[in-house]
């Protein structure tokens, strides 16, 4: 406690006009009609005040340093996806870059194959001529030994069969015409071999939502198609509410279904992917199925095979239906959503197949 510095008394008093800490002599001297309280309770309400303050800041201080781990670790995630991101598209080039490497070895393979008989025919003629040559020359040392002689019965005898001998092995080679293959520079389009290694998809370009009217929609499905990385994919619902009177063909809905259909034909792909049936009210209580399957639309778009189809039966229907759940809107509309997480393409079917 204090001591007032006028009195010199502990100030044992604190006045909340004043906003000070008085003694009780103050109160002889001044301060009529203030506001006294006991400086300490005054005392221990503050410190009150200031524990609560020190909780709240060690709390915020808690929560800021765990946002910076989750920033610090989302920092690093987002490196290491980008690593493997970049690490299959250097995989794609060099995968890319082989078959380009594979195609210029087949061409150059053309080229040295139909030179082949060539070469072959040039290096037999030159076998030939070389060898004849030889004897050429041979014969040569014989003319001029016998040129030297002077023996003419040796000249009689030699000389006709030297004659023939010559004309025996005399024969005129041809050069033929020879070429070799040329190659034609192909025209390169950068775009269409950019397109083969493949696209970057960000975030949001991975989804697509419909809304299905629950009540009035008799029809089966929706018709509108939505890209999503090159691929075509159609959504249909045939979750009816039950309890609703229904007028026209579709009276009767037996498959309480969600089908996803890959409608891009003759594609066959992979596809990772959530189906979301949102609760507007409340995000946590939207129900969703996860999962993995492979489509193959081998067909046209008129005939879609069940196979390239997936089907997801969610469970209870009728509480999805229910208003009272959060699932429909005022619309009276369900809202499902499509998320992928991979759309891997395993091939593209080329139409001349059928
Ligand atoms: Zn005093
Ligand atoms: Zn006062």
């Amino acid at each position: 406690m204090s001591l007032c510095p006028e009195h010199k008394t502990d100030s044992e008093l604190y006045c909340k006009d004043c906003n000070r800490t008085i003694c009780y002599n103050c109160i002889k001297t001044g301060h009529h009609g203030h506001t006294f309280r006991n400086v300490k309770d005054v005392e221990n309400e503050l410190k009150i005040i200031l524990k609560q303050l020190e909780e709240s800041i060690q709390t915020k201080i808690a929560s800021n340093n765990s946002i910076v781990d989750s920033i610090k670790c989302g920092r690093s995630t987002l490196r290491q996806q980008s690593d493997v991101e970049c690490a299959k598209i250097d995989q794609k080039v060099e995968k890319v870059s082989q078959i380009l490497q594979d195609g210029g070895e087949k061409l150059k393979l053309k080229i040295r194959d139909s030179n082949l008989e060539q070469t072959k025919m040039m290096t037999e003629m030159t076998t030939d001529v070389e060898q004849q040559t030889r004897q050429m020359a041979e014969f040569g040392k014989q003319i001029s030994e016998m040129l030297n002689t002077n023996q003419l019965e040796e000249l009689l005898n030699k000389t006709p069969k030297l004659k023939q001998a010559i004309s025996d092995i005399d024969k005129d080679f041809v050069v033929t015409d020879y070429a070799c293959p040329r190659f034609q520079d192909g025209a390169i389009d950068v775009e269409s071999l950019y397109k083969q290694i493949g696209q970057v998809h960000r975030k949001g370009d991975d989804r697509f939502e419909c809304s299905f009217d629950v009540v009035n929609q008799y029809k089966y499905g929706q018709a509108t198609h939505h890209e999503i990385q090159g691929v075509l994919w159609n959504l249909d619902c045939s979750l009816m509410n039950r309890n609703v009177q229904q007028q026209g063909m579709w009276k009767v809905v037996n498959n309480q279904n969600i089908i996803l259909r890959l409608v891009s034909p003759d594609v066959s792909c992979k596809a990772n992917f959530t189906l979301k049936i949102l609760n507007t009210r409340d995000d946590s209580k939207s129900l969703t199925e996860t999962c993995a399957y492979e489509f193959s639309n081998r067909f046209s778009l008129l005939y879609t095979p069940n196979r390239s189809e997936y089907k997801w039966n969610p469970q209870d229907p009728d509480y999805i239906l229910n208003p009272e759940n959060g699932f429909t809107n005022s619309d009276n509309k369900i809202i499902i959503q499509v998320i992928f997480s991979s759309i891997d393409i395993t091939s593209h079917i080329h139409k001349q197949e059928f």
